[in-house]
């Protein structure tokens, strides 16, 4: 028999594509098939497609158009950032010494961890509290003369904590060093003038703000030293060759737009399905917490841990029920270890391997949280039972 329930609450692993968005890469697909880089005028075509897209996130990001670097997706756009810095002030100043927090996507840490490995970095990782937020203060005390680079996400994937961003930005810019932030999940929700965040490299993903997966942005400052780790044509400035996808580009484009038009109307309509879902679950569900920090968090992200719950199995016994949500970052699961983001905030095993993620979005309405709140306290109560 087939369940009729179906409800999405997973915005955080991928949203659903806005209409709009669609109507403008099928546009292209169908009508601009030229090489961006061809001299004639179906390659004009193509590169006016990608030089408006580029002016218009250039626009939001408050930056010069040749700041923007289109990259294959955000996993690419903080590769680049993180070993394109990292080796250029290996090679100019003889930098060594990365500082990145312990609560990064694994396509930044995970990039680190090769740059130690491979290229004789030494990785420092600075403390969080126990929300997972990182104090200006704690980046200023690490800096050292041959820092290569600082990396701190922006919001964060799993439990929706914002880090001070600009604050960690005016530290690192200080003292000289390249200060990257992995925005990809702050897309929707915040803001992302380049200028206030004082960042010199930002990486963004069209899929986290309803735009294709497969394509993503990296704001570069300019003169900050970067070595292109995608080599070939002169593409981007030359920091990532390949030709351009241009309708997933003009796309991206598109979302940004109407995402960050649609900003503050979003956060409030996410915000208060989100405050009900907190405010319920903390009360009926016994030995629950929320992940992440109480207030600095984003608007439509809700996490929790129950305590000696499977979480995995959670998941499964939501999606029979119909409900598709998250235990952490949706690349880890099926992993029986423990999130390292749950551990660096001080959770033990008991706790952490209880986690649950749920993330709404625009297509999500009262009705649906109303039928997942009816739900998911039988459903924590029957693993603990079949556990005892
Ligand atoms: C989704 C995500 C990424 C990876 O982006 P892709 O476009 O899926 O490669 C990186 N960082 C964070 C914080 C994310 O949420």
């Amino acid at each position: 028999m087939q369940n009729k329930t179906s409800v999405y609450l997973d915005y955080a692993a991928s949203t659903p594509l806005d209409e709009q968005v669609l109507g403008v890469i099928t546009t292209h697909l169908e009508r601009v098939f030229g090489n961006p880089s061809s001299v004639h005028r179906f390659g004009q075509k193509a590169e006016d497609a990608v030089s408006n897209a580029r002016q218009v996130i250039a626009d939001i990001l408050n930056c010069l158009p040749e700041e923007i670097i289109f990259t294959g997706c955000g996993s690419e756009s903080d590769n680049l950032a993180l070993r394109g810095a990292a080796l250029a002030a290996q090679k100019e100043r003889n930098a060594r010494h990365i500082l990145i927090s312990p609560v990064e996507h694994h396509a930044v840490s995970h990039t680190a961890q090769q740059l130690a490995e491979l290229h004789n970095f030494e990785l420092e990782y600075l403390p969080v509290d126990e929300y997972g937020m990182v104090q200006p203060a704690e980046v200023e005390s690490r800096l050292r003369d041959d820092t290569a680079l600082v990396s701190v996400i922006y919001a964060n994937n799993e439990i929706g904590t914002i880090n001070p961003i600009g604050e960690i930005g005016a530290v690192c810019r200080a003292s000289g060093i390249p200060f990257h932030s992995d925005a990809v999940q702050a897309g929707a929700y915040l803001g992302l003038d380049v200028q206030e965040l004082q960042v010199d490299l930002l990486a963004l993903g069209a899929h986290k703000f309803y735009g294709p997966k497969g394509v993503g942005v990296l704001y570069v400052r300019g003169g900050t030293p970067l070595i292109s780790t995608l080599t070939g044509g002169g593409q981007e400035s030359g920091l990532r060759a390949g030709t351009h996808n241009v309708p997933y580009i003009a796309g991206m484009a598109e979302a940004l737009k109407i995402a960050q038009a649609g900003r503050s109307e979003q956060a409030a309509h996410a915000a208060a399905l989100c405050d009900q879902m907190i405010a319920y679950i903390l009360s009926v569900i016994p030995d629950s917490r929320l992940t992440g920090h109480p207030i600095q968090r984003l608007p439509n992200h809700a996490s929790f841990t129950f305590k000696g719950v499977d979480g995995n199995a959670l998941l499964m016994l939501l999606d029979t029920a119909g409900f598709a949500c998250s235990s952490s970052s949706a690349c880890k699961t099926g992993s029986p270890e423990p999130s390292e983001v749950l551990t660096a905030l001080g959770l033990n095993r008991d706790w952490a391997l209880g986690s649950l993620r749920v993330t709404i979005g625009k297509y999500s309405n009262q009705k649906d949280i109303e039928l997942f709140l009816d739900t998911l306290p039988g459903l924590v109560e029957r693993l603990r039972w079949l556990n005892a």
